[in-house]
C-alpha cells in the first residue's frame, strides 16, 4: 500500500541544516516520500541529469518534466535522474560555498553526468537555469565550457516559442515534443564517437538546434538581420520543430512519480488531447501544437486506474480538453473510479450540459473560462468565436449545475481596443454575476467571481508577432480605468496585472541573443530586471514597442513551428478588420 503523507514545507528540506553534504541528506529525505522514481546503476549507461529550473515543489507538478523522465528511463541504455533548484534559504547560503548540486535518485554531483538537460516552461525561470549551472560548477556560456563538461541540452515549451535568449547558454536546443526528441537524442549519443560528431548528428535531426553552428547578424537595436548556418557544420537554414504525427499509439504524458510535496500532490496529471484548433490570434500554444491529436481512451483510463491508489483527483492537462472525441465517457469512467476531476481550463464552446454536470458530480466547485474581452467585436479581432450571448448561456449552465465559483481571464491592450471595450468587460462580468446571485439565492450560499486581467504581450509564432506591445502609459491608463469601472462589486474580484511584469516577460519572449547578457546580469543581481537592462545598456524598448512588419528576419524564425508567414500576415490584416477565420476540422488525427 502507498504511504499516506502530509505535505510539508521545503526550505532546507532535510532539516539537516546547511552544512556540507546537506544536499545529499535532502535528496534522501525526498526519495523516502516518493513513489515511482527509477533507480538504475550508472555503469555503461548514458547518464542524464534532468533539471527543472525551479524548486521541487513547482517542478514535480510539471508534466513535461515527468514525461521526459519516463521516456529517458524507458530506454535501458539510459539512466535519468532529477535535479531541482534548491530552496531560497539554501540558495542564499550557497554563494561562495561548495556543496555540489546533486541528483535526487543517487545523490551524484550533476557535473559527473554526460548530459545536463533542462525542461524550461516559463521565461521567469531563465535566470534559474544559470543559477543551476553555477551550482553545478559549470560556466554559464557554452563557449566557456570544456568539452568534457556535461552536454547542456535545453528544451521545454519556451524553446518552441523563441530559443534565442537562451541560445548562448545551450550546447543543444531541443525544439518540439519529447516523444520524438528523446529517442533521437539517445540514438545520436550512441552513434557519435566524439562531442563534435554528436553535435553534427543532432544538427541533422528534426527539432535539434545547435546555436554554435550559426552566426547572427544584427541590424540595429532589437533587430536581427539573419541567423546563418556556418559553412561546414551541415546545419539546416531553419530547424523544423519535432512533433508526433498521431498520438493514438503514444502513451499520454502523465504523472509517473507521486509525492505529497508538490503543488498538485494528491493529483494524477494526464494529458488527454494535444493541441487546439481554434487558432485564437494571440495564442502561441494554439498555433504550435497543431494538429489536434487525442490520446488513446483505453490507455488514459488504464493509467488513471493504476494511479488511483496514489491520487484522489485527476488533473486533465489539455488546452482543448473537449476536442477528445471520447471526453464524456472518459469523465464518466474517471468519476466511477472515485476521482475528483480538475480540468486545467475549459473552452467555452466545450461547456455542454453533460460535461458541466460530470465536473460538478466529481466535486468541482469552481470553473475557469477565458472570455478574453467583453465585446463581440474585439473577440472577432482575436478570432474567438464565442459571443457574449454564448458566454451568458454557459454561465447559466455552470451556476445552475451547482458550481459556485467562476474564474475568468481577460486581456487588455488588444489591437483596436477602445474605451467601450473596457466598459464591456465590466458589463459582461456584471451580467455573469447576476446569474451567480440568482442561483446563490436559491442555494443559500454565495460564491465568487475572480477575474484576472493581463496586458496582451505579442508572442512569437502568432499573428501578433510583428506588433508592438501597447506602451506603458496606455496600459496604465487602461488598467486605471478598468479598476475604476469594477471597483466595489460585491463577490467580484479583479486582479489587474502590472505592465512592468509583462514588460520584462515580453523582453525574454521577443528577444535575441543579446538579451542573454541581461539574463546573466539579472541572475547575479537577484532578479532586478530594470537594473540588469540598465547595466547591460540594452535598448529594451526596441524589442517591445517597435513594429516588426518590415524586419527581414525575426529571431524565433530559426525554428519553423509549422505555420506559414503568409498565413500570419493575412491573419493580421483580418484581425485589424475584425474578421474571423473559420476553424479547420477540429480533430485531424
Ligand atoms: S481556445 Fe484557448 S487554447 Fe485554443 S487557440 Fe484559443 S486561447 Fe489558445
Amino acid at each position: 500500500m502507498p504511504k499516506k503523507l502530509a505535505p510539508r514545507k521545503y526550505a532546507g528540506r532535510s532539516g539537516a541544516g546547511l552544512g556540507p553534504g546537506h544536499r545529499r541528506a535532502d535528496a534522501l529525505a525526498t526519495l523516502e516520500r516518493e513513489v515511482g522514481y527509477v533507480r538504475k546503476p550508472h555503469g555503461g549507461r548514458l547518464r542524464v541529469a534532468l533539471a527543472f529550473p525551479n524548486t521541487y515543489f513547482v517542478g514535480m507538478s510539471n508534466l513535461g518534466l515527468q514525461t521526459v523522465y519516463r521516456l529517458l528511463n524507458a530506454d535501458d541504455r539510459v539512466v535519468c535522474e532529477r535535479v531541482f533548484l534548491p530552496g531560497k534559504q539554501d540558495l542564499g547560503d550557497d554563494r561562495g560555498r561548495h556543496d555540489p548540486l546533486v541528483t535526487i535518485e543517487s545523490q551524484t554531483p550533476v557535473g559527473d553526468f554526460d548530459i545536463f538537460a533542462f525542461s524550461v516552461s516559463f521565461e521567469w525561470d531563465y535566470t534559474n537555469v544559470l543559477t543551476m549551472l553555477r551550482l553545478a560548477g559549470l560556466k554559464a556560456r557554452a563557449a566557456d565550457r570544456h568539452h568534457r563538461d556535461p552536454l547542456i541540452v535545453i528544451g521545454g515549451a519556451v524553446t518552441f516559442v523563441n530559443p534565442e535568449p537562451l541560445a548562448v547558454f545551450a550546447d543543444v536546443i531541443a525544439a518540439g515534443e519529447g516523444e520524438v526528441l528523446v529517442p533521437a537524442l539517445v540514438e545520436s549519443w550512441h552513434r557519435a564517437r566524439s562531442r563534435d560528431e554528436l553535435l553534427s548528428l543532432l544538427a541533422q535531426e528534426r527539432g535539434f538546434y545547435i546555436p554554435s553552428f550559426y552566426d547572427v547578424t544584427y541590424d540595429g537595436p532589437g533587430r536581427v538581420a539573419a541567423i546563418t548556418p556556418r559553412a561546414g557544420t551541415g546545419a539546416p537554414r531553419v530547424v523544423h520543430k519535432a512533433a508526433v504525427r498521431a498520438t493514438d499509439h503514444v502513451d499520454p504524458p502523465s504523472t509517473c512519480i507521486f509525492t505529497p510535496d508538490t503543488e498538485f500532490g494528491a493529483r494524477f496529471l494526464i494529458e488527454v488531447v494535444r493541441g487546439c484548433a481554434n487558432m485564437c490570434r494571440f495564442c502561441w500554444a494554439g498555433y504550435n501544437y497543431l494538429p489536434v491529436r487525442p490520446f488513446d481512451t483505453g490507455r488514459i483510463l488504464a493509467l488513471a486506474e493504476a494511479a488511483r491508489p496514489y491520487a484522489t483527483r485527476v488533473g486533465l492537462v489539455s488546452i482543448a480538453l473537449c476536442d477528445h472525441p471520447d471526453i464524456v465517457p472518459i469523465l464518466e469512467q474517471l468519476l466511477a473510479m472515485g476521482y475528483g476531476i480538475s480540468p486545467a481550463s475549459l473552452r467555452m464552446d466545450d461547456l455542454t450540459e453533460p460535461i458541466v454536470r460530470l465536473l460538478r458530480e466529481s466535486g468541482e466547485k469552481s470553473i475557469t473560462i477565458a472570455p478574453e474581452t467583453g465585446s463581440d467585436r474585439l473577440r472577432r479581432v482575436i478570432n474567438k468565436t464565442v459571443t457574449n450571448d454564448d458566454i451568458l448561456t454557459r454561465t447559466e449552465l455552470i451556476f445552475s449545475s451547482g458550481i459556485e465559483n467562476l474564474k475568468l481571464y481577460y486581456m487588455i491592450g488588444i489591437p483596436t481596443e477602445e474605451d467601450d471595450d473596457l466598459v464591456a468587460i465590466r458589463d459582461l462580468t456584471m451580467a455573469m454575476r447576476e446569474r451567480m446571485m440568482a442561483h446563490a439565492k436559491v442555494r443559500g450560499t454565495v460564491g465568487r467571481i475572480v477575474a484576472s486581467v493581463n496586458p496582451l504581450v505579442p508572442k512569437p509564432g502568432t499573428t501578433y508577432q510583428w506588433m508592438p506591445m501597447t506602451d506603458t502609459a496606455t496600459i496604465d491608463q487602461k488598467s486605471k480605468r478598468l479598476r475604476h469601472l469594477v471597483a466595489d462589486i460585491d463577490n467580484v474580484y479583479f486582479n489587474i496585472k502590472s505592465e512592468r511584469h509583462s514588460y520584462y516577460q515580453g523582453l525574454l519572449s521577443l528577444g535575441d541573443r543579446r538579451v542573454s547578457d541581461v539574463i546573466e546580469r539579472a541572475e547575479q543581481n537577484g532578479g532586478q530586471w530594470r537594473a540588469a537592462v540598465a547595466d547591460v545598456g540594452l535598448d529594451a524598448d526596441a524589442y517591445l514597442y517597435r513594429n516588426r512588419e518590415a524586419d527581414a528576419f525575426l529571431p524565433w524564425q530559426i525554428i519553423d513551428g509549422g505555420m506559414k508567414e503568409s498565413f500570419f500576415r493575412s491573419e493580421l490584416e483580418k484581425s485589424l478588420r475584425a474578421e474571423q477565420t473559420i476553424q479547420p476540422r477540429r480533430v485531424t488525427a
